[in-house]
């Protein structure tokens, strides 16, 4: 079989998830040398600043140094949109998630929000490939002020895109929704069909939720899940390093024929 890797993502990183995250990051880092790419939020709910806490800044310069990818992940990552008006708006607002901060700016919002997290992530230094939208939600004022950006690639559940021209690459995401236990049981044997269906994709995404931290059920299946894939011969990467690595081995133009789904 041709060779597979997986890339664990944690999403929503800021000072107020980081105590979610600390000992699964931590099992993680007792398995070996894997990387991980962390998407970090500027200024969670308005609540929690990234760039203003040092302690989490030094921590994720330390991953930074071992190897791993920080990307941008919303500013806000809340939708403060005024209300929805259409029932489709009211949908994708209100009952998919509140979270879909770039679902509703047009671009220039959009674009001021963009810069002004690049800009952090250029005051300290770090590089920066990714934006991934909060709920993978963009509109279409952000998609135009995202090729004007100095940004390789964004991301939805299914694929990366690489950026300015969004040209699709299959990379399908196993995600949890550990809201309620419900949402937790099917989400067990939605992700273990999901994991089968994609076994011959040649990259696999680990998309990681705080809540599903709090929770013995989501955390317990992420940590069995990645043990599992490194068992089966998964490969650990960062979303950015294994796309610099796919630039002209051909799966680009293989997605733009087949990668829609
Ligand atoms: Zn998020």
């Amino acid at each position: 079989m041709a060779e597979r890797e997986l890339a664990l993502v944690l999403h929503d990183i800021a000072p107020e998830t980081w105590e979610d995250y600390r000992p699964f990051v931590e099992a993680v880092d007792a398995l070996g040398s894997i990387p991980m790419t962390w998407l970090v939020v500027p200024d969670f709910h308005h609540r929690s600043a990234t760039f203003e806490d040092p302690a989490l800044q030094s921590i994720l310069e330390s991953r930074l140094a071992r190897g791993d990818e920080l990307a941008l992940h919303g500013y806000y990552h809340c939708d403060d949109a005024p209300p929805p008006r259409t029932p489709r708006e009211w949908f994708m607002r209100r009952i998919y998630t509140y979270e879909g901060e770039f679902y509703s700016l047009d671009r220039q919002q959009a674009q001021q929000r963009l810069e002004a997290g690049i800009e952090l992530f250029h005051q300290r230094n770090w590089p920066l490939h990714g934006f991934v939208a909060p709920a993978w939600l963009l509109s279409s004022g952000a998609r135009d002020a995202l090729r004007d950006l100095p940004l390789s690639y964004t991301s939805d559940p299914q694929h990366l895109y690489r950026l300015p021209d969004f040209s699709a690459i299959r990379a399908p995401s196993l995600v949890w929704s550990a809201r309620s236990r419900w949402r937790r049981g099917m989400s067990l044997v939605v992700n273990e069909t999901a994991r089968w269906r994609h076994r011959h994709q040649p990259l696999l995404r680990l998309g990681l939720h705080p809540v599903d931290m709090r929770h013995q059920m989501s955390r317990r299946y992420w940590l069995d899940t990645l043990r599992r894939l490194l068992d089966a011969g998964y490969m650990p990467t960062t979303k950015a390093d294994w796309l610099k690595r796919q630039a002209g081995s051909g799966n680009d133009e293989y997605a733009s024929v087949h990668g829609r789904s």
